[in-house]
């Protein structure tokens, strides 16, 4: 007898009678793109949720970080972390930009602030960190070493919907940050993202760059691309943004629900929730010493795996190890050893606002059950 799948996300999707009343209203108006009135509002109430003064609506989480390279005519080097999903690092290749890695700290996974100076050089032009798993970076540390070497901050907040520091949402932190709203996020719009910038004058500029660069109907001030998010996928968001809490609120209680059991468990760790943030509980990565556990962290994941149960091991294999990036300088494991340690011993649970108390106890029973 095989169990039901339990999968390590499970979509946010808004009640389907709301959405049909959102696409009759899109069939009626015939307008169905180019800033239409759904993307105006979606762009307006999100902007108010996540505590920003400006933000512009993406197709996904990808193109803002092509495109923020691009705003900021960002070139030569930039320092960057390998722990993070591989759009972050393509979407430097993509602008002809060599990414130089820098090793993470284990404490929160992301890039270590006291590892980038030595890796920058005079042609070094920005820093690229990631929030990962929501977690917020060391902006203040990372900003004042930007501010001294007179580079730019494009934070990949692609994991940090919605996170903040002492009331103040993470986005604020250096000149750009940008998200995901793809379907495993906590907060989707099907495919979707937005790029978040701090002046009128960016978001006007960073507007023009996502569609063609048109500033008008016969001005074109930019080599643009095509990245606007369309009204069906604007619609959907709206709906979403309504109950997002609620699906935050259940994450964090199956967060708490799992650190109670695993706190038991010898050989696993997680993270605790840090001091004056609001998390968004968009993963839950537990760490395998397979001395004390008794079993490696990918004999845990198979044996999950013929229990029906898909974790994923994200950030393995790190991004400084697939093929473009692997003959960098930079890349080389000696560079990345806390990275390297990370990403063989971490797997991301099942972590969405479905899980059912049942699923939960499924999960926790298997991992105590080890040897
Ligand atoms: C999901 C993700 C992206 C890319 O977002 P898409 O919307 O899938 O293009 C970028 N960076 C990180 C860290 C991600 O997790």
């Amino acid at each position: 007898m095989t169990e039901p799948p339990i999968y390590v996300t499970s979509p946010l999707l808004p009640s389907l009678d709301d959405f049909s009343s959102s696409l009759k209203e899109i069939w009626e108006s015939a307008i169905l793109t180019n800033n239409g009135s759904f993307h105006k509002k979606l762009e307006k109430e999100l902007a108010t949720y996540l505590k920003v003064p400006y933000l512009s609506l993406f197709t996904n989480g990808t193109l803002p970080l092509i495109t923020a390279l691009q705003a900021m005519r960002i070139t030569g080097e930039v320092i960057t972390t390998p722990f993070s999903f591989v759009a972050t690092t393509h979407a430097l290749w993509w602008n002809g930009i060599k990414p130089v890695f820098v090793d993470i700290e284990p404490t929160t996974c992301n890039l270590d602030p006291d590892k980038i100076e030595a890796a920058i050089t005079p042609r070094t032009t920005a820093i690229m960190p990631v929030h990962v798993y929501g977690k917020p970076c060391n902006t203040k540390r990372i900003q004042e070493i930007a501010d001294k070497y007179g580079l730019k901050v494009i934070y990949d907040a692609a994991h940090a919907f919605g996170v903040e520091v002492n009331g103040e949402s993470i986005l604020k932190a250096g000149n750009m940050s940008t998200l995901s709203f793809h379907a495993t996020k906590v907060f989707n719009t099907l495919e979707g993202g937005a790029l978040i910038m701090h002046d009128e004058q960016t978001k006007k500029r960073i507007d023009y760059l996502k569609n063609f660069g048109f500033a008008n109907e016969t001005e074109v001030v930019a080599p643009g691309i095509n990245s606007k998010m369309d009204e069906v996928r604007a619609a959907f968001g709206l709906l979403n943004l309504k109950i997002v809490d609620q699906a935050i609120s259940k994450r964090r209680q199956t967060a708490i629900q799992y650190r109670e059991i695993l706190a038991t468990v010898p050989g696993v760790t997680f993270f605790e929730d840090m001091p004056k943030v609001r998390h968004n509980y968009s993963y839950f990565p537990i760490f395998i010493n397979e001395n004390i556990y008794g079993m490696t962290r990918d004999e845990l994941y198979i044996k999950m795996k013929e229990h029906n149960i898909w974790g994923r091991r994200y950030f393995y294999p790190l991004i400084s190890t697939f093929s473009t990036y692997r003959g960098l300088e930079s890349a080389k494991p000696e560079n990345l050893p806390i990275a390297t340690e990370m990403a063989n011993k971490v797997i991301c649970l099942p972590m969405h606002h479905a899980l059912k108390e049942n699923d939960i106890e499924r999960i926790l029973k298997l991992i105590m059950n080890n040897g």
